[in-house]
């Protein structure tokens, strides 16, 4: 057990998270913990709730026989502090995957990324969830020359790939076409392709409590201390409310996952990111919407992530140069109870400073947060900096 590696309390509130309902955010479905389970997921966020969603609709399984541990309040890792974007990496990295896995795993990869937002879509129209689910396209901008002459190549690579199936979706455009589409002055370069973005905390959450529906057990604020698997095949989950036994054991638990399994300190490391809700700020005043989403590269991996909300505010996270100087502070870090030094300061005027549509608008960034991200060693994270 490694409790440095355990969520923290009291964490930065994110804009997601102003739709928590106090009671769920808290659930139980027992004031006891039970002994047995015939599976226990640990973690309540992206993963752990997809999982219970598909688990319970295998032949046979018991939904009462199924038990979420949640360390904190329901969803209240990276899943309800992220950005809310659904963007598959379509060809940045296509040279760096072709390298490394072939032609063949490099399209496995992209076409892969590419199916989730039509198995996103599907889930969402099937279970009726209301989560501001908004199918549309991204735009890449390139304000780097090494970044734009990266995405060109990338982007010629992946289209000669003969197994991307989905390479069609991308479109490249130059000059004042790129300027126009993108509004982004200083961009040579734009390319499009299909994202989403939409609401995550309300998406799990509808999810929970649909599985709770079914009988599927949940505990919050029970954090997992350490698990071990016993002479007869059977695992012993130590929580800070008291031992379970069970069956199975799915550890779901991202950035964290060392305070749960030691053996992953150092291969999963917890790293803070920043985040923002950016709007009017004048009441009577609505904001020019953006009808794309964006990845803003100013080099190599040094870029700044954007959704456009249905209300016309926007999400915006990244913040990596403000970043990268403090490692002590967010590489390793578990921490997401505060921000990262200048990081409040980098959202100011964000929009104004960016896109030619805001010029002069009133904005205020009336959010700006903290998650923690599972990530690799810190040679791999440096690599993408050296880029820039
Ligand atoms: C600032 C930020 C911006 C991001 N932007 C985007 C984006 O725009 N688009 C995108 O696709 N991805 C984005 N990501 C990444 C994305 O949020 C994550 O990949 C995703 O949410 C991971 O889901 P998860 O279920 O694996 O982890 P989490 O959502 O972190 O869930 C893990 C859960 O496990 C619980 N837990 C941990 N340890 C224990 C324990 N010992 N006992 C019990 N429970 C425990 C935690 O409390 C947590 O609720 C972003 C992440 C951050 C932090």
């Amino acid at each position: 057990m490694s409790s440095k590696y355990l969520p923290v309390e009291n964490p930065t509130k994110s804009f997601w998270l102003t739709a928590e309902e106090e009671e769920f955010s808290t659930y139980r479905s027992s004031p006891e913990l039970p002994s047995e389970a015939d599976t226990i997921v640990i973690g309540s966020g992206y993963a752990g709730t997809t999982f219970t969603y598909f688990l319970l609709k295998e032949q046979g399984i018991n939904p009462s026989s199924v038990l979420m541990l949640e360390a904190r309040n329901v969803c209240s890792g990276a899943t309800a502090r992220n950005g809310g974007h659904l963007k598959p990496d379509l060809y940045y990295a296509h040279e760096k995957f072709s390298a490394k896995y072939g032609a063949k795993g490099a399209a496995e990869i992209i076409n892969f990324e590419h199916a989730h937002l039509e198995a996103m879509k599907e889930l969402i129209e099937k279970e009726e969830i209301e989560c501001d689910f908004v199918l549309t396209r991204a735009c890449d901008v390139h304000l780097h020359p090494k970044s734009v002459n990266a995405a060109i190549s990338n982007y010629k690579s992946m289209i000669k790939n003969p197994y991307v199936t989905c390479k069609k979706d991308v479109q490249i455009k130059f000059g004042e076409e790129a300027k126009i589409i993108s509004k982004v002055e200083g961009s040579p370069v734009c390319l499009t392709y299909t994202a989403g973005h939409l609401w995550p905390y309300k998406l799990m959450v509808a999810i929970l409590k649909k599985n709770i529906e079914k009988g599927m057990q949940l505990q919050t604020n029970t954090p997992v201390l350490s698990t071990a698997k016993l002479a007869d095949g059977r695992y012993l989950v130590k929580t800070n409310r008291g031992e379970i036994i069970c069956k199975n054991l799915v550890i779901a638990t991202n950035a964290y996952t060392a305070s749960v399994e030691p053996k992953f300190e150092g291969k999963i490391v917890p790293i803070k990111g920043i985040c923002s809700h950016i709007t009017s700020s004048d009441p009577n005043l609505k904001t020019p919407h953006l009808t794309n989403t964006y990845g803003i590269r100013y080099g190599g991996a040094d870029g700044d992530y954007l959704i456009n909300r249905p209300d016309g505010s926007v999400i915006v996270g990244g913040a990596k140069r403000h970043i990268f100087p403090f490692k002590q502070l967010f590489y390793g870090v578990v921490d997401d109870s505060t921000l990262i030094p200048n990081t409040k300061e980098y959202f100011n005027n964000y929009m104004n400073d960016r896109f030619y549509t805001w010029k002069g608008f009133p904005e205020v960034a009336d959010y700006v947060w903290s998650g923690i991200l599972g990530w690799f060693s810190w040679s791999w994270y440096a690599s993408c900096f050296a880029l820039c």
